[in-house]
């Protein structure tokens, strides 16, 4: 097995893995299982410090994603694109697949978005019925500040979804500041769980849009209405994946009793790129870094390929490469959750400073 030092996922702690082997209950039959399943949930709502309803989602980071556009668009809404990385340029292709049109407002890839930028824009052209916007936008490492754009867009009655898969749980985000309607989260970034699950926290006002259509979600899966009367009906649109949650619950659990847990992502960030740039290589961002991964451009006379299968053959470590507009420019050391430990990162640092003077 490889040292998982990627962008996600990232290395899972024995007790969740030991979760996840453990005897099941039926989810769809078992009254004991809606429990278990709502306390967890509620958990993660107090994790965040919101009212917002948390659920659990049966499907990878990308189903919340898919959901979020799925139960907010219909046909001919206007959707505020706030682009700043590939992630977030991609929201467009989701509201485009329900028959929204987006529209995009792009900024600088190499630093976070200027909320006064956003702000000049909508002061002229505030006609949408949601936003969407990433948090940490993972294949740059930029973080924006979510909570104040969501706060913008709430004062001209925008909904916003946002995308925090690869930020929550690694960089600080309490929810009770802003009002964001949709928050989408993974299981497989800075909680530190394998992939397959999504989490979304949901906004009474993101359910009352939903609610008001005129035209049905034109989704089963991808339909979070569907999940809203869970616990009083007792009844899930399908069945649960019990063993993943059971694994999540503990990672989870890991997260809670960890109270240092934003210190130590910070410092671990901090360290990782210093050390990059005392080695002689640079960053791809200016400014707006995110705690959970940290983006280094290809020096010269490398290739991001080169320098991965050295790591990997030599080291036995696996970083991350990139894809899309940033495919072989740069490589990504994740982080974040089990991964957001001093010991761990001076092992890849080490390992790609002997690379790198070769
Ligand atoms: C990891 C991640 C997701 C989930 O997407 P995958 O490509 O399937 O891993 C969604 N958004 C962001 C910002 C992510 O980093």
């Amino acid at each position: 097995m490889y040292k998982l030092m990627t962008a996600g996922p990232t290395e899972v702690r024995e007790n969740v893995l030991k979760a996840r082997s453990m005897p099941f209950t039926n989810p769809d039959i078992d009254s004991d299982f809606f429990d278990y399943y709502k306390e967890t949930c509620e958990l993660f709502e107090k994790a965040l410090n919101t009212d917002n309803e948390a659920f659990i989602l049966g499907g990878e980071g990308i189903l919340g994603l898919e959901a979020a556009c799925a139960s907010l668009t219909e046909p001919g809404d206007r959707v505020l694109v706030i682009d700043n990385g590939i992630f977030g340029k991609g929201f467009a292709d989701f509201v485009k697949i329900y028959g929204g049109e987006p529209v995009l407002l792009t900024f600088d890839y190499h630093k976070e978005i200027d909320v006064s930028l956003l702000e000049d824009f909508l002061s002229k052209d505030s006609n949408f019925k949601y936003a969407t916007v990433v948090h940490c936008d993972t294949p740059s490492g930029v973080l924006n500040d979510v909570i104040s754009i969501s706060n913008i867009l709430h004062k001209y009655n925008i909904l916003s979804v946002v995308d925090s898969v690869a930020a929550a749980f690694g960089n600080p985000l309490d929810l009770s500041k802003g009002h964001i309607d949709i928050l989408c989260g993974g299981s497989q970034k800075a909680l530190s769980a394998p992939p397959g699950l999504t989490i979304i926290w949901v906004s009474k006002e993101a359910f009352k849009t939903m609610e008001n259509r005129r035209i049905p979600i034109a989704s089963f899966y991808a339909n979070i209405l569907a999940m809203k009367n869970y616990y009083k009906d007792k009844w899930f649109p399908y069945t649960m994946p019990v063993s993943d949650i059971m694994g999540l619950r503990t990672a989870l659990d890991n997260f809670l009793e960890d109270a240092d847990v934003y210190k130590r992502h910070s410092e671990v960030a901090k360290y990782t790129r210093n050390a990059v740039e005392n080695m002689g290589l640079s960053l791809y961002l200016e400014s707006g870094f995110s705690d959970t991964v940290t983006v280094i451009n290809v020096p010269e006379g490398y290739t991001d390929t080169y320098i991965l299968d050295k790591l990997k053959n030599d080291y036995n470590i696996l970083i991350s490469g990139c894809f899309d507009i940033l495919a072989g420019k740069v490589i990504r050391i994740g982080h974040m959750g089990e991964n957001a430990h001093m010991e761990k990162v001076k092992e890849v640092i080490d390992a790609l400073g002997n690379i790198i003077k070769r």
